[in-house]
C-alpha cells in the first residue's frame, strides 16, 4: 500500500455544524458523521471564504480567493483549464481521481470536471429524486433519492478499482443534501417532531444596532417560499407566530433530509472497515458554508455572521490525527486544496493562495498560524437579496462591510443602500445582536480591524471595492 494515504472527501450542501451533535446540535443526531470526531479530529474554527454553493466549491478546488478563481457567484462556472485545482495536481502525482455527486460550476463544456479519472454529477442543482446525472459527459435517468443514489455510486466506484493497484485514490462524494427544498428519504419522513424543535435564542430578532442591509434582506423564514416549506401557514395568525411556524416547518425537513447523509457517512465509512482501507485514508466530512437555522430568524447564508460562516470539519487519519481530539486554529476553504496536496506530497503552487492545514488537523499548528481571516460575499442576482459585503474576522472581533448598492447593481429601482459597517465582540456578544461600530469602548479595537481588514485585502490582491 501507498504511504501516501488515500483521501475521502465528503461534502453535504448548506449543512450547518450546529445540526450535527457532536457539534452540540440541540435539533438532531448524527451518529455517523459523530464517529468521525470520536475517531477523528473537530475543527471549531473552519470559515468559509464566501458562504454561498458554487463559489465555495471553486475555491476549495482551487485554493484561491473567489477574484482571483473568477467564481464570484452563482452565476459563475469554473474555467475548467485552469491547471490549478487539487484533482489535477494529485492525479498527476499518481492518484486516481473521482468526484460524484453535486458539482454545481456549470455542467456544460468548457465548465465540466476535469482532472477526474470518473466524474458521475448531478447537473445544477440537481433533483431529490430520480435525478438525471452526467457520467462521463453522458446522461443518465436515475430512479432513487439522490443521496442514496450517490452513496451508491461511490461505494460501486471504490469496488471497481483494481484491487492490487498500488495508487492511492482522491474520492470526492458531494452530497446534494440538505440544500432547499429540503426533501426527506422516504424511510426518514417521520423522523422528529414539528412543534418541538428547541428554537433558537436569537430566532425573534428585531435587528436593532444592525446595519439596513441586514434589515432588508430577503431571507427572513417567514418568507420563505412555499414550494419550501411544503404548506401554507395557518389563516389569522401573527407575524411572529408565522416566523415560530415557518421555522418549526423548516428545520423539521431539514434535519430528516441530513439524516440519509448521515447514513451516507456510515455506509462509506463500514466500506473502508471492511476492505482494510479504513487506516490508510483521510476521510473529511464538510459542508460548502455554513447555514442560518432559523437563527436570526434566517434560513440561507451569504451573510458573515457565524452560522453561515462556519463550516463543520471534521477528519480522521489513524496514526496522525488523535481521535477525539479538537482543534481550535482556523482553517479556510481555500486551504483545503493545499491541505490535499500536502498529504499526497504534492508541491503546492505558488498561485494558491492558501496554505496547508494538515498541522491544523493533528493540533500541531506553527506559531506563525492565521489568527484572522478574510471574507467576502459579491453581489449576485439569483435567489435571495443579501447586500454585498466583505470583512474580517479574528480570534475575538468581527468587522464586516457592506459596501452599499444602487438600483444598477440590483435591478431594482426601489434599493439603495449606502455603505455600513459593523463590528462585533465575538467574546461579548457571541450571537452577534449588539453592533459596536463606532461606539467610544471600541476605538482601539475599530483601528486594529480597519487595519487588519487593509492588510488581508493586499495579501489576497483584492483591491476592487465593488
Ligand atoms: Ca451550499
Amino acid at each position: 500500500m501507498s504511504s501516501r494515504p488515500n483521501i475521502l472527501y465528503i461534502m453535504s450542501d448548506d449543512h450547518a455544524a450546529h445540526a450535527i451533535s457532536s457539534y452540540g446540535s440541540q435539533i438532531n443526531h448524527t451518529p455517523n458523521i459523530d464517529r468521525l470526531a470520536e475517531e477523528g479530529v473537530r475543527l471549531t474554527n473552519a470559515f468559509c471564504t464566501n458562504a454561498l454553493c458554487t463559489p465555495s466549491r471553486a475555491s476549495i478546488l482551487t485554493g484561491q480567493y473567489s477574484h482571483v478563481n473568477e467564481v464570484k457567484t452563482l452565476d459563475d462556472k469554473i474555467e475548467s483549464s485552469r491547471p490549478i485545482q487539487s484533482q489535477k495536481l494529485l492525479k498527476k502525482s499518481g492518484y486516481e481521481t473521482a468526484i460524484i455527486g453535486k458539482w454545481h460550476l456549470g455542467n456544460d463544456e468548457p465548465s465540466n470536471p476535469q482532472g477526474f479519472d470518473y466524474w458521475n454529477i448531478l447537473p445544477g442543482q440537481g433533483d431529490y429524486y430520480d435525478p438525471m446525472m452526467i457520467e462521463n459527459g453522458v446522461n443518465q435517468q436515475l430512479e432513487g433519492y439522490v443521496t442514496d443514489l450517490i452513496t451508491d455510486i461511490a461505494v460501486d466506484w471504490l469496488d471497481s478499482r483494481d484491487k492490487d493497484t498500488e495508487d492511492p485514490f482522491f474520492l470526492m462524494v458531494h452530497h446534494k443534501a440538505p440544500h432547499s427544498s429540503w426533501i426527506p428519504a422516504k424511510r426518514h419522513e417521520n423522523l422528529g417532531i414539528e412543534g418541538e424543535f428547541p428554537e433558537p435564542d436569537t430566532l425573534m430578532d428585531d435587528y436593532d444596532t444592525r446595519s439596513e442591509a441586514v434589515k432588508m434582506t430577503s431571507i427572513r423564514i417567514e418568507d420563505t417560499r412555499k414550494p419550501n416549506l411544503k404548506f401554507d401557514p395557518p389563516e389569522g395568525i401573527t407575524k411572529d407566530e408565522k416566523r415560530k411556524w415557518a421555522y418549526q416547518r423548516y428545520i423539521t425537513d431539514y434535519t430528516r433530509t441530513i439524516q440519509a447523509v448521515d447514513d451516507s457517512v456510515g455506509t462509506l465509512l463500514d466500506y473502508l472497515d471492511e476492505h482494510g482501507l479504513s487506516e490508510n485514508t483521510l476521510v473529511v466530512y464538510t459542508s460548502d458554508q455554513g447555514m442560518f437555522l432559523g437563527d436570526h430568524g434566517w434560513h440561507d447564508k451569504r451573510f458573515m455572521y457565524e452560522e453561515s460562516l462556519r463550516m463543520p470539519f471534521l477528519a480522521r487519519l489513524p496514526g496522525e490525527i488523535e481521535a477525539g481530539s479538537i482543534a481550535t486554529d482556523m482553517l479556510l476553504n481555500i486551504d483545503f486544496a493545499p491541505t490535499f496536496m500536502d498529504y499526497a506530497d504534492v508541491d503546492v503552487p505558488n498561485e494558491v493562495q492558501g496554505t496547508s492545514g494538515r498541522k491544523v488537523l493533528s493540533n500541531d499548528a506553527p506559531d506563525d498560524w492565521q489568527t484572522s481571516m478574510y471574507y467576502r460575499y459579491w453581489m449576485n442576482t439569483i435567489g435571495h437579496l443579501v447586500i454585498p459585503n466583505y470583512g474580517v474576522r479574528n480570534e475575538r472581533y468581527k468587522l464586516i462591510h457592506y459596501y452599499g448598492v444602487t438600483p444598477e447593481d440590483t435591478g431594482d429601482p426601489s434599493i439603495t443602500i449606502e455603505a455600513e459597517w459593523e463590528l462585533y465582540d465575538l467574546e461579548q456578544d457571541p450571537r452577534e445582536m449588539n453592533n459596536v461600530y463606532g461606539s467610544a469602548d471600541y476605538v482601539k479595537v475599530q483601528a486594529i480591524m480597519l487595519a487588519e481588514l487593509d492588510r488581508l485585502q493586499a495579501k489576497y490582491k483584492d483591491g476592487t471595492r465593488h
